[in-house]
C-alpha cells in the first residue's frame, strides 16, 4: 500500500468514526486531494450506515397505509417532509385532492434554474390493495423476518422511495458542489392513473419538479441462481388500454333458453379473443434486450435470440421464445388479457347484458383501434360489441439510450454488479414515465434492488417482501448514480 493510499485508508477509519452523517459527508465531501496524490478515493464511500437508516424510513413508510384508492398519501408526504426538514432542507407539500399530496424538494446547483439539466428522482407512495388473509403477516405492520422486510409496498414502490430519499440526503449531507439541480419527487396516485397522478401533478405543479432527466421505477436487476444475471433499465413501456366487450340480448326466463343470450354470446367471444394472437413487432430496444440476454440464457435459448428478427428462422425464434415466457410474448406483441366478468342478476333470469373486461397492452405505435377491428372481425358477432375505456395510457416516446445519464446509469450498475451486463428494456408494465417522457424527460426506470423471480412475483401479490441486503445494495446503487451524474468534477 503506497503511503497517499494509507493516508485517504487513515481518512476513511476517521469518518467510520464520526457516525454515519459523519461518513457521508466525510465520503461524498471532495476537499481539494492534498499535493501529489493523482486519484481520490470514489466518491461514495461505505453506504451501509445510510441504508440502515433509509431502512427506519422504509419500515414506518411502510407502517402508513397508503392502499390506492383511497392513497391517502398525505400521512406519508408528512412523514417525508418531516425527515426533509429536519435535515435543513424546505420541502413542499402539493396538494392534489382531498388527503393526497405530493412531497417535492430541490438541491439548487445555483440561483439560475436549468431544468434541462436537472435529475429529478421520482417514486410513487400509494399502493395496490392486499388480500389480508392471504397474508402471513400484516401487510402494514413492518415486520423484518428471516433477513426480509414484509409489507404492502416494501418493493413497489416504497423501497425506491426510500433508496431515493436516500440518495438525496447522502449530497445534501455532503454538500458536496453540483452540476445540476436535483430534485426529490414523491408522487400520489401511481396505481390507479386516476385524477389524483402524475397527470394532475403535472399540470398543476410542473414548474416545481421540471426535469430533463428522471429516475423511476421500472427496471430490474435479475438474480438467477443466487448471482445477479443482468440490469433491465427501462427506457419504454408498453400503453394500458381497457376495453369492455358487451353482449346484448333479450332478458326472459331461464326455463325457455333462448338464442340470444348474451351470456353464452360473451363467453364464445371471450374464448376467439383468448385463441388470437396479434402479430410480432420488435421494438429497437426490445432488439437490444435479447441481443443482451443471448449470451446469458442458455444456449438453445439464447440460440433462437440470435436469429428473432431473421427474415428465415425469425419466425420459428419468435414462437419458442413466446412459448418460453410470457413476459418475452408480451414484450413481441400487443397483449390482450380478460380480467373480469359481468353478467345476470340471478341464477333463474336470462339477462340481457353482459360484459367482459379487457386489459390490453399495445406496443408503443400501435393503436386499439386496429387491434379492435381485428378481433371484431374475428368475433364475427353483431350482437357483441367493443367500448373503449377513455382513460387509457398515452403512447410516449422512448427514452434515449445516446444519453450521458444513461451511459452514467450503465457504468456504475456494471460496476455494482460486478460487470454484470446491463440491458435497455422495454417493460410490459406501465409506469409514469410515460407521463415524463411526454414532457421531455430522459427517464429511466430502474429496479435498484437485486431480486429473484419469486420475490418479483410477489409485487401486487401476497407476502410482498424485500431483502434487506437487496435494499442495502439499491441504496448504494442510487447513491452512486446521482453522485457520479450530479457533482461537480
Ligand atoms: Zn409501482
Amino acid at each position: 500500500m503506497s503511503w497517499q493510499r494509507l493516508t485517504w485508508s487513515l481518512l476513511f477509519v476517521c469518518a467510520l468514526f464520526a457516525g454515519s452523517a459523519g461518513v457521508l459527508r466525510a465520503q461524498i465531501k471532495q476537499g481539494p486531494p492534498p499535493f501529489g496524490i493523482p486519484s481520490p478515493p470514489p466518491l461514495v464511500g461505505d453506504t451501509s450506515g445510510l441504508a440502515r437508516e433509509a431502512q427506519d424510513w422504509l419500515v414506518d413508510l411502510v407502517k402508513i397505509n397508503t392502499t390506492n384508492p383511497p392513497g391517502n398519501e398525505q400521512a406519508a408526504a408528512n412523514y417525508i417532509a418531516g425527515i426533509l426538514t429536519r435535515e435543513g432542507i424546505n420541502p413542499e407539500i402539493l396538494d392534489v385532492a382531498p388527503g393526497r399530496s405530493a412531497v417535492v424538494a430541490r438541491l439548487q446547483r445555483n440561483a439560475v434554474a436549468e431544468p434541462a439539466k436537472a435529475l429529478l428522482l421520482v417514486a410513487h407512495m400509494d399502493v395496490v390493495g392486499v388480500e389480508r388473509s392471504k397474508w402471513s403477516v400484516d401487510p402494514f405492520g413492518g415486520i423484518i423476518k428471516d433477513g426480509y422486510l414484509y409489507g404492502r409496498g416494501s418493493i413497489d414502490d416504497k423501497g425506491m422511495l426510500a433508496a431515493n430519499l436516500a440518495a438525496f440526503l447522502a449530497l445534501k449531507r455532503s454538500s458536496v458542489r453540483l452540476n445540476r439541480d436535483v430534485i426529490f419527487l414523491a408522487t400520489t396516485d401511481e396505481e390507479q392513473f386516476g385524477d389524483a397522478s402524475l397527470k394532475t401533478l403535472i399540470a398543476k405543479y410542473w414548474d416545481k419538479f421540471a426535469a430533463g432527466y428522471a429516475i423511476n421505477e421500472g427496471g430490474q436487476v435479475v438474480v438467477k441462481d443466487g448471482k445477479v444475471q443482468h440490469v433491465a433499465v427501462q427506457a419504454d413501456e408498453k400503453v394500458p388500454v381497457n376495453v369492455v366487450v358487451i353482449a346484448k340480448g333479450t332478458a326472459g326466463h331461464a326455463s325457455i333458453p333462448t338464442k340470444d343470450n348474451p351470456v353464452v354470446h360473451l363467453a364464445t367471444a371471450i374464448s376467439k379473443i383468448s385463441a388470437y394472437t396479434a402479430p410480432v413487432h420488435l421494438t429497437s430496444i426490445t432488439r437490444r434486450y435479447f441481443e443482451g440476454l443471448s449470451t446469458l440464457e442458455d444456449e438453445d435459448i439464447g440460440k433462437w435470440m440470435r436469429v428473432v428478427d431473421t427474415p428465415d428462422r425469425g419466425e420459428h425464434a419468435q414462437r419458442v421464445l413466446s412459448d418460453s415466457n410470457p413476459l418475452w410474448n408480451s414484450m413481441m406483441r400487443d397483449s390482450i388479457a380478460p380480467t373480469m366478468l359481468q353478467a345476470g342478476v340471478r341464477e333463474n333470469v336470462i339477462p340481457s347484458e353482459a360484459r367482459a373486461y379487457l386489459n390490453i397492452r399495445l406496443l408503443p405505435g400501435d393503436t386499439v383501434s386496429t387491434l379492435l377491428d381485428e378481433l371484431t372481425k374475428i368475433v364475427d358477432d353483431p350482437l357483441v360489441h367493443f367500448e373503449i375505456d377513455a382513460d387509457g395510457g398515452l403512447a410516449a416516446p422512448n427514452s434515449s439510450l445516446e444519453t450521458d445519464f444513461y451511459a452514467t446509469i450503465t457504468k456504475v450498475c456494471a460496476r455494482e454488479f460486478g460487470g454484470a451486463p446491463v440491458l435497455p428494456f422495454m417493460s410490459t408494465w406501465a409506469t409514469d414515465s410515460a407521463q415524463l417522457r411526454l414532457h421531455s424527460v430522459q427517464a429511466y426506470g430502474l429496479g435498484p434492488f437485486p431480486l429473484t423471480e419469486e420475490d418479483e412475483h410477489r409485487v401486487h401479490g401476497d407476502d410482498e417482501r424485500l431483502p434487506l441486503a437487496s435494499f442495502a445494495t439499491g441504496v448504494d446503487l442510487v447513491t452512486r448514480i446521482v453522485a457520479e451524474f450530479c457533482v461537480l468534477k
